[in-house]
Order: structure tokens, then sequence, then C-alpha cells
């Protein structure tokens, strides 16, 4: 069976977790600072701070930034539900927009739309690996004074017009879950240039508490009692998930040029076929986070489930696409009808995500580039 992914770990990742359990703290510690050192170096920025997940990235972020009851926030309606989960989460309202059915990112030109006074964030996200309209996304969030959050989940290890995704925006939120490009099983990190945000993003991970439970268990001094300013969480992440962080991030260079390679491969077998390919445009470096391909465009939902079907008898596991979230129970405005969104319903319909992953060979790749045209030249 050929899975949909699988996280590249190896023995330095076993030994940088059994190495911490030997030191006696597993909680957070040296080895968060550590990590977040290695990602603000990576990307550029000069501040990263490390959470529990994605989520709770975005989640802090957004209640670091004050967005909060009243305002409006932004978001692609195409894409991962926890995206519009945190709007809601921190009392604001997502207002959801179209994306471009070319690079399945937010379209500039709806978002210049969309905004108004109300408009405290956009949160727009680099969908499964590439990079959006960046610059226009800010300009836009520049005139009407808005901050940006940019959901990077998938995101690490992009480029947009040559620089590292994880510094445009007030903030950048990224996610280590196993489906990501390097995983600590679950974790999140922000990014920021912004000392006094970073600050207000580790206080709210912790209780609100400023010194960290790490140096409170190391120091030798009376402490006095911690003074909390903020209504703070425990969101913080463990230095065992830390530890295999570091060792992801020294794999990341390869783990990237690798699925960039196998998407390119994929891109030339599927070539003149009715089966779609994604684009990169030439200002950005995908990361392939995901390789969603687009099924021909009479493609109904009922016929996709029969192609997974044909495909999983065959060894071939896939994902439906990335979802029209506006559509879903939890998202519906309180008269229960939805804005119409149609490249959102189109792309949620007619996506495929297919097996990517650096293990991943030549010859698995034939099977699924072979196993979906025939499955689609019987259904469709
Ligand atoms: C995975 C993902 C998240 C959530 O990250 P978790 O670490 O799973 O909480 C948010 N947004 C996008 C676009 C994602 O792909």
């Amino acid at each position: 069976m050929i899975p949909i992914t699988k996280p590249l770990l190896g023995p330095e990742e076993r030994e940088a977790a059994a190495r911490v359990i030997r030191s006696g703290w597993l909680a957070q510690g040296p080895e968060v600072a550590r990590f977040e050192r290695a990602v603000a170096d990576y990307v550029g920025a000069p501040h990263a701070v490390a959470v529990s997940s994605g989520t709770a990235a975005l989640h802090l972020g957004l209640l670091a930034l004050g967005v909060g009851r009243g305002d409006e926030v932004v978001v692609p309606a195409l894409g991962f539900i926890a995206t519009a989960n945190v709007v809601r989460h921190v009392g604001a309202r997502p207002v959801f927009i179209d994306v471009d059915r070319a690079t399945f990112n937010l379209c500039p030109e709806r978002l210049a739309a969309a905004v108004g006074p109300r408009t405290r964030a956009i949160l727009p996200v680099h969908q499964l690996g590439l990079a959006c309209e960046l610059d226009r996304v800010l300009e836009i969030a520049a005139g009407v004074s808005a901050a940006v959050v940019e959901d990077g989940a998938c995101a690490l290890g992009a480029r947009y017009r040559g620089q590292r995704l994880g510094t445009a925006g007030d903030l950048t939120c990224f996610s280590f879950h196993p489906r990501k490009v390097v995983t600590t099983g679950e974790g999140g990190m922000i990014t920021t240039s912004d000392p006094a945000l970073a600050e207000r993003l580790r206080a709210l991970r912790s209780h609100g508490v400023t010194v960290t439970a790490e140096a409170r268990h190391a120091s030798t001094d009376v402490l006095p009692e911690p003074e909390c300013e903020l209504v703070g969480f425990n969101l913080r992440m463990t230095d065992i998930q830390a530890a295999v962080g570091v060792v992801q991030m020294e794999r990341l260079p390869g783990i990237v040029g690798r699925r960039r390679e196998l998407a390119r491969r994929y891109g030339r077998l599927l070539a003149g076929s009715p089966v779609e390919p994604p684009a990169e445009p030439a200002h950005c470096e995908h990361a392939f986070q995901s390789y969603m391909v687009l099924l021909p465009p009479s493609a109904t939902a009922e016929q996709r489930l029969q192609v997974m079907q044909r495909l999983l008898e065959r060894g071939v596991t896939t994902r439906p696409s990335l979802m029209a979230i506006h559509l879903q129970p939890a998202h519906l405005p309180p008269d229960g009808s939805p804005p119409a969104l149609p490249v959102t319903e189109e792309l949620a319909r007619r996506g495929l995500m297919l097996p990517l992953y650096p293990q991943l060979t030549e010859a698995e790749q034939d099977t699924v580039v072979g196993e979906l045209l025939s499955a689609v030249g019987a259904v469709l």
C-alpha cells in the first residue's frame, strides 16, 4: 500500500528524544529554546515561539494581536477548518472569500473587496505549501490598518520572491503535525519580528506567566510569586517534541528538495492527461506539503469517491481536496445561507491529493499515475 504521507524519521530523532528522557526534564526547556532558534534562523525572523500545535499558533496569534468580539477576520474559504475555527474561538467573525483556480490561494481582488472598517486581521493561507500573493495582501492590509497573520502551516521551506516564508506578516504560524513538511508529532511555531508580540505569545502559551517553568525549576534562588497580566493557557511544546524538531530542521532542505523533485516528475507524468497538475508561479518556490491534482471539470464528488475507491483497491491511498469551509455546518451564518463561492466549491469537488513524501520511489510514482489515469478513464 502506498500511503498518502510518511514522515522522514531516523535514528537521530530517536536518539534526540532519548537524550531528553535521560535528562529528566521532559516539559518545555532548553530543547524548545534550541528549536525556536533553529526555526527563527531558518526563516530569517528575529523571534520564534513554539506552541503545542499549528492551531494553537493561530489562536494565540490572534489573541496576541488583540483580535476579538466585533472584529472581522478575512479567511480564504478553501482550506483546513482550523484556520476559521480560531477566528471564532477569539469571538471574531470569519469573512470567507473565494480563491484562485490556478494556485488555490486567496484571490487578491476578492480580498480588496472584502475588507472594510471592521476588518481587524487578514489570515492568508499559503495553500499546501505555495505562497499566496503576499505583496498584494500586505498592501491591502495596510490600506485598512489590518494585521496579517500568515497561516504557513504547510509552507515551512517555501519561498516568495526569493524570500523564505515567515517574515512578511505581523506573525507567521507553522505546524509540525505528521502531515506537514517536518514533524514533531504535534507542534506549532509562530515567527515574528516584533519583540513585544513575541513576549505576549510566550506569556499566553503558559498561563500568562512570563518566567518559564523550566527557569523556575532550574533556579537555586527563592522565587517571588509570578505576576500574570494576561489570561493565558497551557499550549506549550515539550522538550521531547522540540528535540525531534531540531533534528527535523537539519533534514528540511533535503526534504523540500526531494518533494519538489517528485512534484516536478508528477507534473511531467500527468502532462497532456485529463488530470490537471498544480501550478507553481515563477516567483514562488512551492514546498509541496501536499500534491493536489484536479479531476476533469465534469467530475462530481460521487465520481471522485469512485476514483478514490478504485485507487485504494489498487494499493494507492489518496485524500479528497481541501475543504469548502463556508459550507461546513459549524461555519454557516446565523441565517443558514452561506455565500456562493464558486471557485472554492469547484476545487473542493474536483481536488484529489496524491501520495507525496521524500521516501516515495519513482516506481511507486509511476504506479500512482498509471492507476489514477486508468481509474479516471473508467469512472469519467
Ligand atoms: C495543519 C493545518 C493547520 C493546523 O495545524 P495543527 O498543527 O494540525 O493544529 C492549520 N492550517 C492549515 C492550513 C493546516 O494545513
